[in-house]
């Protein structure tokens, strides 16, 4: 039985906190809406309205939170985890982040006596929900071995992929390959109503074949529906491609498909869809063929 910190229990964090409390870890969470807690709590786990409570005497301290500012404050902050927690403790941070900004605060960290690993996460919110996310570590192998039993419990993949920073950069790629994914197969869907093809039938033989997915699997049903409350807000998908392009432009890379994705992110912002689902790029194609409510 480990003492474990969770902070972040939004719609990943809260189903992973849970499997750590349900597989009988100490869990205390610290989430700043406090209702968010209440699944926790319901699994036998203790809710706390600190970050400095959350990690007082804690072996493990799991951060779940959206962007690097975020992870930044929550590590750094003035009563955060570097000012609050035992010397020597464990941080598992599962936020999806800038490579460079991971390596920094790992750095920060070792100077301050903690371990620090990025763990990304992917396999959405029904792959959390189910504990069969894949998880991408960087760090030393030493710190992967120790958290490996954790990261057991809400994973069904778990691979240490490099050093610091490393599990970010993997992530970054992950994120690249859904977003095209997700546009690929909003375009087709669209393309199949627009001919008359039963969608039921069309996507049941494509996922058969070398066009089945994930995605597939997983998105097929918000499109069809045009259902696209979250799971994985465009927000956070547009914040990854942010990612993506700028370490592609660092490393002198040209990668048209991902700045094209970002591009087609940042247009479904701008039409007020950030807080959907990554899904509603079928929202786009929609618009972009006059096929929007009320267009079809
Ligand atoms: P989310 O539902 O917005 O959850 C984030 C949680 O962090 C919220 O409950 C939020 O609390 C809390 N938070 C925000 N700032 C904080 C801070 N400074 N200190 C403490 N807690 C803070 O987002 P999510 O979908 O779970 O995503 C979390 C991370 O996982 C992101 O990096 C995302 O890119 C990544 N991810 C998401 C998915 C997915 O399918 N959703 C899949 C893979 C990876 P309040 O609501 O009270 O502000």
């Amino acid at each position: 039985m480990t003492k474990i910190a969770f902070i972040g229990l939004g719609i990943m964090g809260s189903p992973m906190a849970v499997h750590l409390a349900t597989a009988g870890h100490l869990v205390t969470g610290f989430n700043p809406t406090t209702i968010k807690a209440a699944p926790l709590v319901a699994a036998g786990g203790r809710a706390t309205t600190s970050i400095a409570d959350a990690v007082r005497g804690a072996e493990v301290i799991c951060v779940m939170v959206p962007d690097s500012p975020d992870v930044r404050d929550v590590l750094t902050g003035a009563k955060g985890v570097f000012d609050s927690a035992e010397p020597g403790a464990l941080i598992i941070d599962f936020s999806t982040i800038r490579p460079d900004v991971a390596v920094e605060l790992a750095d920060q960290a070792a100077a301050r006596g903690f371990r620090l690993l990025d763990a990304p996460v992917s396999g959405g919110e029904a792959g959390a929900v189910a504990g069969t996310l894949s998880v991408m570590v960087g760090g030393a192998v030493a710190d992967f071995d120790a958290a490996r039993p954790i990261l057991d419990l809400v994973a069904e993949t778990v691979v240490h992929v490099g050093p610091s920073g490393s599990g970010q950069t993997v992530k970054a790629a992950n994120q690249l390959i859904v977003a095209a994914n997700i546009q690929a197969l909003a375009e087709a869907v669209i393309f199949l109503e627009a001919h008359g093809v039963d969608l039921d039938a069309a996507l049941r033989v494509l996922g058969g074949g070398l066009a089945g997915s994930k995605v597939l699997e997983q998105k097929q049903g918000n499109m069809l529906s045009r259902s696209f409350a979250p799971g994985f807000r465009i927000d956070l998908h547009h914040k990854d491609l942010g990612i993506v392009t700028a370490a592609a432009h660092q490393a002198g890379l040209v990668l048209p498909l991902g700045s094209l994705v970002a591009e087609l992110l940042t247009d479904a912002r701008s039409h007020g869809d950030g807080g959907l689902d990554h899904s509603a790029l079928l929202r786009g194609v929609e618009r972009r063929s006059g096929r929007a409510d009320g267009e079809n």
